[in-house]
């Protein structure tokens, strides 16, 4: 298989994931995808759900950016509405833009992880830029458009990648 397709960890959602697995990992910085990780598409606000998420992630310290390919106008709503900050038009699974943007907020490699329910996109951005990666299981079937020619070509990797336990659960990593 393609390195650049195995994530770090792996877990059912970014909802799912505790606290402890990032300071494990000395992660202070967690880059998401928007839709189908942190929210369905259908979703055009933040619920509680999400608030809840980007409140115990600031009592923790930790820093919560969403990463997206989507339009600006999905993505500044959505972060605008939980006071986190964004990059959008990410252009995944190209990694420059997202090179760019953690030399630009002067982030340390070693402290991010970028979190996303894709390989083709997501994970491979993320482990062509260096970095660790959180591979999630999409949170509804509902994808974008331009989303279900990706996850039918990805359908095999991410079977082989879990029945062959290639990544690890990310309470495996603790
Ligand atoms: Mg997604």
């Amino acid at each position: 298989m393609i390195k650049r397709k195995i994530p770090f960890a792996h877990a059912k959602s970014i909802y799912d994931v505790d606290l402890s697995f990032f300071k494990k990992h000395g992660i202070k910085v967690v880059l998401t995808d928007l839709d189908n990780t942190l929210a369905p598409i259908y979703q055009k606000d933040a619920d509680e759900k999400v608030f809840d998420l980007v409140k115990r992630y600031k009592e923790a310290g930790l820093r919560l950016i969403i990463v997206s390919n989507n339009t600006g106008k999905r993505v500044k709503r959505f972060s605008a509405e939980l006071g986190i900050e964004n990059a959008c038009w990410m252009l995944k699974p190209l990694s420059l833009r997202l090179k760019k943007f953690l030399k630009k907020q002067k982030i340390d490699k070693s402290e991010v992880i970028l979190v996303g329910d894709q390989i083709l996109t997501d994970i491979m951005a993320g482990n062509g830029a260096k970095i660790k990666t959180l591979l999630t299981e999409p949170l509804v079937p509902e994808d974008p458009i331009w989303t279900r020619w990706n996850r039918f070509f990805e359908k095999p990797t991410r079977k082989k990648l879990l029945a062959k336990h290639i990544v690890k659960e990310w309470e495996e990593t603790l």
